[in-house]
């Protein structure tokens, strides 16, 4: 009877809105991790990791899948019926059910990438030697290391909300300050924002993401480093101190207080006051081959709303 009940409700309530409301990613990955044992949370930080890097392809596909490897070396025209792919030896999987593997379509490709992390033990070492394979790159295998546990955490894809990094009810003041010439460090440009405001006003984090840096450096001073699910570091420098919860490791969410707003910074361990206090915040993209530094004044701006 409730059977039939919640089928009626199905109906009347089948709308765009209801649908819109919906995790897909997660079900998908929840779906994988059926089939396949593996924890759906290292399914979700590898397809993010390459989601961000295939942001301005026009048909992204994972950067570890080469197309010979998954249609097989002799499939000549690359052919992706799926019965053709296996006389060929190639990698390629059907994640829709269509009998068909191609490199282009989403399903097939996570399908086919959780088949081969079935081949590992579903412990945190094994998978981490697989994940090592596909890139051999430290920052790859860190950042994805990192956000399967923020996954896990949350228990949830739905993690893209951002937070201006000072709250709403504090007073502070900016401007576009990314690329200027900076009075102390050198020649590098300044990269970053700086966010003027009292000593001791809240800083929180910007986003969902794993504190991978905190202490003292030189020019930043008391400083904290974040990075988040969208392959990006949030740097947050001379501060007066750091939340007492927090360490290297710790899982943070938007708005979660991190410190706050000193004068930190340009010496030795404990320099102070050689600046007006201020929050210099910076973003450091990460596009798989190197990391670069935005100005991070649009996003504040939008953020900010
Ligand atoms: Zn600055």
């Amino acid at each position: 009877m409730y059977f039939i009940i919640i089928l009626c409700l199905i109906f009347l309530f089948n709308s765009p809105v209801v649908f819109a409301e919906v995790d897909e990613p997660f079900y998908l990955y929840k779906k994988t991790e059926t089939i396949t044992h593996v924890p759906w949370y290292y399914l979700a930080a590898i397809d993010q990791y390459e989601s961000q890097l295939s942001l301005n392809n026009e048909e992204p596909h994972y950067s570890f899948f080469d197309p010979i490897e998954w249609y097989g070396l002799t499939n000549m025209n690359q052919d992706p019926n799926i019965i053709t792919i296996q006389m060929h030896n190639g990698a390629g999987k059907d994640g829709t059910g269509n009998k068909e593997a191609s490199l282009e379509n989403h399903e097939d490709q996570l399908f086919t990438l959780a088949t081969y992390l079935s081949t590992y033990s579903p412990t945190e070492t094994e998978l981490k030697n697989a994940i090592w394979r596909l890139y051999e790159r430290p920052l790859s295998v860190k950042t994805i290391l990192q956000n399967a546990k923020v996954y896990k955490q949350f228990n949830t894809t739905d993690l893209s909300e951002k937070a201006f990094p000072i709250p709403s009810n504090h007073h502070y003041s900016y401007q576009s300050t990314w690329g200027s010439g900076r009075g102390f460090g050198g020649r590098r440009i300044h990269e970053g924002c700086d966010i003027f405001a009292h000593y001791g006003t809240p800083v929180q984090s910007t986003a969902y993401g794993t504190v991978e840096i905190m202490g003292w450096n030189t020019y930043g001073g008391w400083r904290i480093g974040i990075r988040d699910l969208d392959n990006t570091y949030h740097y947050f420098a001379h501060l007066q101190h750091f939340d007492s919860e927090l360490e290297v490791g710790s899982i943070v969410a938007p708005g979660d207080i991190i410190g706050s707003v000193g004068a930190s910074g340009y010496g030795p361990p404990g320099t102070s006051g050689k600046f007006p206090p201020h929050l210099h915040y910076g973003l450091y993209r990460d596009d798989g081959y190197t990391v670069y530094s935005y100005d991070p004044y649009p996003k504040l701006k939008l953020w900010e709303q």
